[in-house]
């Protein structure tokens, strides 16, 4: 399976939490200046838990549309 770019909105939503995004595949993409590139993943699995690593003080979570498995907020 290719690896996809995933991304990182800068910008937290409502509840405190940083959403994943696959770049190709979302339709509710960030604005461009909050997107933060995390490189390029096999599934969101992988994609939230880069994020985690070099976010720490982050609340991570999957975006709802592009990345429902790895929703859970
Ligand atoms: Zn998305």
């Amino acid at each position: 399976m290719p690896s996809k770019p995933y991304l990182l909105n800068k910008r937290p939503q409502n509840g405190g939490e940083h959403e994943v995004h696959s770049l190709y595949e979302c339709e509710h993409l960030p604005n461009i200046e909050f997107r933060i590139p995390l490189g390029s993943f096999q599934n969101c699995i992988e994609a939230v838990s880069a994020a985690k690593q070099k976010f720490p003080g982050h609340v991570i979570d999957g975006c709802k549309f592009c990345s429902p498995q790895c929703h859970t907020r």
